[in-house]
């Protein structure tokens, strides 16, 4: 017991557990695996990678089906090849054409006046990126000895998996346990030309032609990150709101964020909706949109149409049937064990019904799970206090309770919120806005106010809130907040100066930096 405290604390706690139950493992299957996993994205390799050092025999199956414009990409999942990793290396190339006009500010003799990005090198780059991920982890799923089999899994009965081989050959196998982690595929609306004229995220990062002037569709996350790095790239997007800008978040932030996006130059249609696609003789995409507010219909011409209107689970080739797994709106229905209605049978990541859509929650509830199939750990996932962040170029991330889920929850006369703008120093030579840099910390109004929500808009938002979200996780108060001595001069700092309160009604504009 000794040794497995010590060991848990020194970190070796995941020896331990293989010493203990990898024999185990392997004396007791009389499947072909013990553990299928469907799905090659970030909760599936997670999920095999970690089941394999428990001395599971694993394979898993990972397929990608063309989009309809023809775009295609190798293992690793939505978040390599389609989503955070090419998002974030637009995002980051669209923030540098803003650093280079600054640089200039700050006594950079820049030469070429005239600063263009080259999109297609700008795509190869990422692409070349992507591939060499791609290789990687096909390269680490061969060393731990993960089966990888690139084909399309569907369930024959609830034991069994089948698939094709790259020859046409069907396959069967058997699985002690089988996890399904096909996360999802972007939506198209059922109007006419959508398929055909528009494109998505799922084609975005590896467009041959420059987008030109784009109509997202769509203010969620995808939506409003798209249109902030085509604009940084010096693209002219429209954004079409259906209801309102990133549904489900803070809405005081949200609105900031859409303020902030306006005063870039991202227009908004704001209660519209896409009527039809179709070309124009001069080879452009005329748009059909209804106002659903004034119900008055319009239209505009555009060179591209990203459609961003949300994400479908892919269940459609799993068989779910023949397994007996329940679903609900192409998702798939767990418990708090991410067991399915199938109990040998589990869900990790996207495809899971009411869970966040994330990159580290699919991997850690799918590590997790490993460790409980394979190494008789308990430890469950826990959903609460995810943080998470809207890369536009301010961004904005936040964890824990919006100001209006903290009222529903306990009432408006039970929370208190502190906020406060701030002006970052590096913003003053070249003279950048920062009326949109705000932050606010949601907490109960008792005692030592422990924090509920934190919310920030500003540079680099992810790098702050993450430790932020650590200490929120870990019962963070505002009196801990404000005792605890920032970091000067930096934007992650203005969290310990929070002394005004919403409630106050006090101009929470700072006169200087440095009060
Ligand atoms: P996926 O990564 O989608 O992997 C599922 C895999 O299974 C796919 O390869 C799929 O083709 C395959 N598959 C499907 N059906 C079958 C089958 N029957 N047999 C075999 N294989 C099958 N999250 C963040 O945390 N941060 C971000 O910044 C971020 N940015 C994003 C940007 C965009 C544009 C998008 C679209 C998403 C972004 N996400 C981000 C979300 C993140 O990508 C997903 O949450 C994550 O990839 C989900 O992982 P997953 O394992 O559930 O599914
Ligand atoms: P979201 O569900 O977040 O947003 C979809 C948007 O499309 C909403 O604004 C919605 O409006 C609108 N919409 C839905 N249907 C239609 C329609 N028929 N016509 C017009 N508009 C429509 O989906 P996303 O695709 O933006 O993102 C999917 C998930 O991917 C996110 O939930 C997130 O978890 C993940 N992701 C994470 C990122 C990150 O961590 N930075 C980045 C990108 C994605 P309405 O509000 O009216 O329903």
């Amino acid at each position: 017991m000794m040794l497995l405290k010590s060991l848990r604390s020194s970190g070796s706690f995941r020896s331990v557990l293989l010493l203990r139950f990898a024999g185990s493992v392997r004396n007791a299957s009389k499947f072909d695996y013990d553990l299928v996993v469907l799905g090659g994205g970030s909760g599936g390799l997670a999920c095999a990678k970690e089941a394999v050092e428990y001395g599971a025999r694993v394979l898993c199956l990972d397929y990608v089906k063309p989009t309809p414009a023809g775009t295609k990409w190798g293992v690793g999942g939505t978040c390599v090849n389609v989503g955070c990793i090419p998002k974030k290396l637009m995002h980051q190339a669209s923030l540098l054409g803003e650093a280079v006009h600054e640089a200039v500010a700050y006594g950079w003799n820049v030469n070429d006046r005239d600063i263009k990005p080259d999109w297609k090198k700008l795509v190869k780059v990422v692409q070349n990126h992507i591939k060499s991920v791609n290789w990687v982890t096909r390269v680490d799923l061969r060393d731990k000895k993960v089966e990888y089999v690139n084909s399309i899994g569907s369930f024959v009965n609830p034991h069994t998996i089948k698939y094709k081989t790259k020859q046409g050959e069907l396959k069967q196998l058997t699985a002690q346990y089988v996890v399904i982690a096909v996360g999802g595929r972007p939506r198209y609306p059922p109007i006419k030309g959508a398929i055909e004229l528009g494109i998505t995220s799922d084609d975005i990062f590896s467009y041959e032609k420059e987008p030109g002037r784009t109509l997202v569709v769509g203010a969620g996350y995808v939506g409003l990150e798209c249109a902030c790095f085509l604009k940084g790239l010096g693209y002219d997007p429209t954004v079409m709101v259906r209801s309102i800008v990133l549904r489900g978040f803070d809405r005081q932030m949200s609105e900031f964020l859409a303020a902030m996006m306006t005063e870039r130059g991202i227009h908004f249609l704001n209660t519209t909706i896409p009527m039809g696609v179709e070309r124009t003789p001069e080879g452009k995409l005329l748009v059909q949109y209804r106002n659903t507010t004034t119900q008055t219909d319009g239209s505009d011409v555009f060179d591209t149409v990203l459609w961003a209107i949300g994400r479908k689970g892919l269940i459609e080739d799993l068989n779910l049937g023949a397994a007996g797994v329940q679903t609900y709106n192409d998702k798939v229905i767990v418990d708090h064990t991410e067991a399915t209605s199938v109990p040998h049978i589990f869900a990790v990541g996207d495809i899971i019904y009411g869970r966040p859509e994330l990159t580290p929650v699919a991997i850690l509830s799918g590590r997790l799970l490993a460790r409980r199939l394979f190494a008789g750990s308990t430890q469950l996932m826990d959903y609460t206090d995810v943080a998470t962040t809207v890369f536009t170029p301010l961004e904005y991330s936040c964890v824990g309770m919006s100001e209006e889920m903290a009222i529903e929850r306990l009432g408006a006369d039970n929370i208190e919120v502190f906020h406060g703008y701030y002006k970052p120093t590096e913003f003053f030579i070249p003279q950048k806005s920062f009326r949109h840099c705000y932050l606010k910390a949601v907490a109960e109004v008792s005692g030592d106010q422990k924090i509920l929500g934190l919310h920030y808009i500003g540079p680099v938002a992810g790098e702050v809130i993450q430790g932020f979200a650590a200490a929120l996780k870990s019962g963070l108060t505002v009196k801990t907040l404000l005792n605890t001595v920032g970091i000067h001069p930096t934007t992650a700092e203005e969290f310990t100066r929070l002394s005004i309160t919403k409630r106050s009604g006090v101009d929470p504009t700072p006169a200087s930096c440095c009060s």
